[in-house]
């Protein structure tokens, strides 16, 4: 449906130099940069949320170096001012991001843009493959799997040439599809199942597997919650990402970035909680209040066994 601006736009009759075209040269800006900082981002979910809250979880979960300023653009658009490379670069690279259970769809801004009309259709995953044989654990694997899952981004090196079966990779997915649960790859005339799981996974539909929603909001798929015949679940996260109550901790970034020599400690014996772990001036453990469901989580938790490395996107 037209709107009264548009249908006056179309019955106006330009004068001559209405019609000429401005040749903007736009060297003389100094506007790129400011603009490279800038990200446009709006939540991947039909419910409603409360836009003050999304914004100051998202300032204290990414604790900018610098200023960061949010603007609301629209009901569900956000765009983000950074002010310093490294800060826009980190919310970039360590994603994706959440408000409650949502997922954070972003952006970089090219300053010509509409921000109403801006497409958001991907999301940028580590995503884990589980039973690589040894000797497709390389880079070039990496990007076949990753190529059947969205568009590869990058790999964690950490993860090639390793002997634990595990590839991790980025991959820049498509969030209108349901999340691929694995691929059967043959090798040398031996057939066989590689597992996916995808790292800081947020809430999505264990019936249809797509992001956006949750079973009970489900239009495509009719089954309850602990149906046996649900083709998707919680699973589909990596370990340390089991279960919600251990994101919440995590997800809080309350724990701050110990250095290398914290995790030369026995980690499984120290308690998040409760022991000195930290180097802080005041406290030595996270300050976020400790549940008795998790009175017990230790520091080792926190450390990621399989590719045998600290969570770098959860530990800041
Ligand atoms: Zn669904």
């Amino acid at each position: 449906m037209s709107t009264g601006l548009e249908d006056a736009w179309q019955n106006l009759r330009l004068t001559a130099d209405e019609e000429q075209v401005v040749i903007v040269d736009d060297a003389d800006d100094n506007t790129d940069e400011l603009i490279s900082l800038c990200l446009l981002g709006k939540l991947h979910t039909q419910c409603s949320f409360n836009p003050k809250a999304t914004k100051s979880v998202f300032c204290n979960i990414w604790k900018p170096s610098k200023e960061l300023v949010i603007r609301d653009l629209d009901s569900n658009l956000f765009a983000f001012q950074f002010f310093a490379a490294s800060d826009r670069d980190y919310v970039l690279n360590e994603g994706p991001w959440a408000f409650d259970g949502s997922l954070l769809l972003l952006k970089q801004m090219t300053g010509l843009e509409v921000p109403v009309e801006v497409e958001f259709s991907t999301a940028c995953f580590w995503v884990k493959a589980y039973d690589v044989p040894d000797k497709k654990q390389t880079i070039s694997f990496a990007r076949i799997l990753a190529s059947h899952i969205g568009e590869f981004v990058s790999y964690d090196d950490a993860t090639v040439f390793g002997i634990d079966k595990v590839l991790c990779f980025r991959v820049d997915i498509d969030i209108s599809n349901p999340s691929r649960r694995g691929i059967y790859i043959k090798v040398d005339d031996r057939q066989m199942w590689i597992r996916f799981k995808y790292v800081k996974l947020p809430d999505f539909c264990c019936g249809c597997g797509k992001l956006g929603h949750v079973l009970a909001g489900c239009n495509s798929v009719q089954i309850v919650e602990d149906d046996p015949n649900l083709q998707y679940g919680s699973w589909l996260r990596p370990l340390l990402s089991t279960d919600n109550s251990t994101n919440m901790i995590i997800d809080a970034t309350t724990v701050i970035n110990p250095g290398p020599e914290a995790f030369k400690r026995d980690e499984h014996a120290l308690n998040i909680w409760d022991d000195r772990w930290l180097p802080r001036p005041t406290s030595f453990h996270p300050i976020t209040p400790k549940t008795d469901a998790w009175a017990d989580l230790k520091v080792s938790d926190l450390i990621d066994h399989n590719m045998a490395c600290r969570h770098e996107s959860l530990i800041r």
